[in-house]
């Protein structure tokens, strides 16, 4: 089977999956751009990591998209994308792992003060806080899917009081032990006031799109911390900034930005309550990334079904 592998990555982050896809894929052929361009009729399946507008037309066998990325809503940006074609994205259980580390440390370094001692520390100051509990400390994950379940499940069996916000009743929905699901607009509402830590791990649709704003903040208790994880055009960048400055919000973790690399004179980089990440949370790792994309492409082949497929309504 000949497969399209496109998408923006560094020389040796391209060799990397190269080297993973080749392993836990054989019997594909493995074809670039110009090797897709000169053979398009041959291209069943196309490996994806954020290609550039307009790769994916012009190939009349293609019947699968496979997203090396979990979040594809860059993806789903692209108006030339071949309508009809499944798409799938990536669902890799040692990436929900390295995510619910991420929102765990997050938590628990909001909850136990720990970045007020880090700026404390700076300024040479020796004065302790007031330690709170785990199990007064209220978290909401925003996106109960693959990476807010794990996250929530972690941050729960850590002994905090979460909740998991998600957009409908699912049949067959697992929540995990300890968290309450939160579903639908209203109930986000009545749950933000009783919020002191906020987690983001939604997609990016236009439904979330700017979720994170003034109206949102205002809700929350004053001081609380938000956590965003998922996409920087999830939050209003000037409402953060504002609600920081009022002391409304008390510390931000941000992971994504409107514009990454986030630019040299952001005014995040600075901020004494802002603590940034370069698009660290949970990266894709070829190495156990590699085994969904075979699984997936032994599925086209063999006529079976596709697993994670995005649903393009909705975005996610
Ligand atoms: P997922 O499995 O598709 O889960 C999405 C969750 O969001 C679902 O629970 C869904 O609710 C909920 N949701 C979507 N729209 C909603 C709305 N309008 N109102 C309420 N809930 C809504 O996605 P995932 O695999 O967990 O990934 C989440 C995101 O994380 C990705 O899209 C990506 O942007 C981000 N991400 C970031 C990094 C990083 O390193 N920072 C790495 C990977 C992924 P239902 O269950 O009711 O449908």
């Amino acid at each position: 089977m000949n497969v399209l592998l496109t998408g923006q990555f560094g020389a040796a982050e391209r060799g990397a999956w190269a080297d993973a896809l080749a392993q836990a894929c054989p019997g594909v052929r493995w074809l670039d751009d110009d090797a897709a361009r000169a053979a398009p009729a041959t291209v069943r399946a196309a490996v994806v990591a954020n290609p550039a507008p307009g790769r994916l037309q012009g190939l009349p066998a293609l019947a699968l998209i496979q997203s090396l990325w979990a979040g594809v809503d860059r993806l789903l940006a692209d108006p030339t994308l071949p309508a009809g074609v499944p798409i799938a994205r990536m669902v890799d259980p040692m990436m929900n792992a390295a995510m619910a580390e991420t929102a765990l440390w997050a938590v628990l370094a909001l909850q136990r003060d720990f970045f007020v001692y880090a700026r404390q520390q700076r300024a040479r100051q020796w004065q302790p806080h007031p330690q709170r509990r785990a199990d007064e400390t209220r978290v909401t994950v925003l996106g109960l899917g693959e990476m807010g379940r794990t996250a929530a499940q972690a941050i729960a069996r850590q002994g905090f009081a979460v909740a998991g916000w998600a957009a409908r009743e699912r049949p067959g929905r697992s929540v995990p032990e300890g968290v309450q699901a939160v579903l639908g607009d209203a109930a986000l509402a009545a749950r933000l006031p009783a919020t002191d830590v906020l987690v983001n791990l939604l997609p990016l649709t236009p439904a979330t799109r700017g979720l994170l704003s003034a109206s949102l903040f205002a809700r929350l208790p004053r001081g609380a911390g938000i956590v965003n994880l998922a996409r920087g055009a999830h939050l209003v960048e000037p409402d953060l900034l504002a609600a920081l400055d009022a002391g409304q919000v008390g510390h931000a973790v941000l992971d994504v930005f409107a514009h990454e690399p986030l630019p040299p004179d952001h005014p995040y980089w600075s901020h004494p309550r802002v603590t940034v990440l370069p698009h660290v949370a949970a990266a894709t790792d070829p190495r156990s990334a590699a085994a969904v994309v075979g699984a997936n492409l032994r599925a086209l082949a063999e006529g079976g079904p596709i697993a994670h497929l995005v649903d393009r309504r909705r975005g996610y």
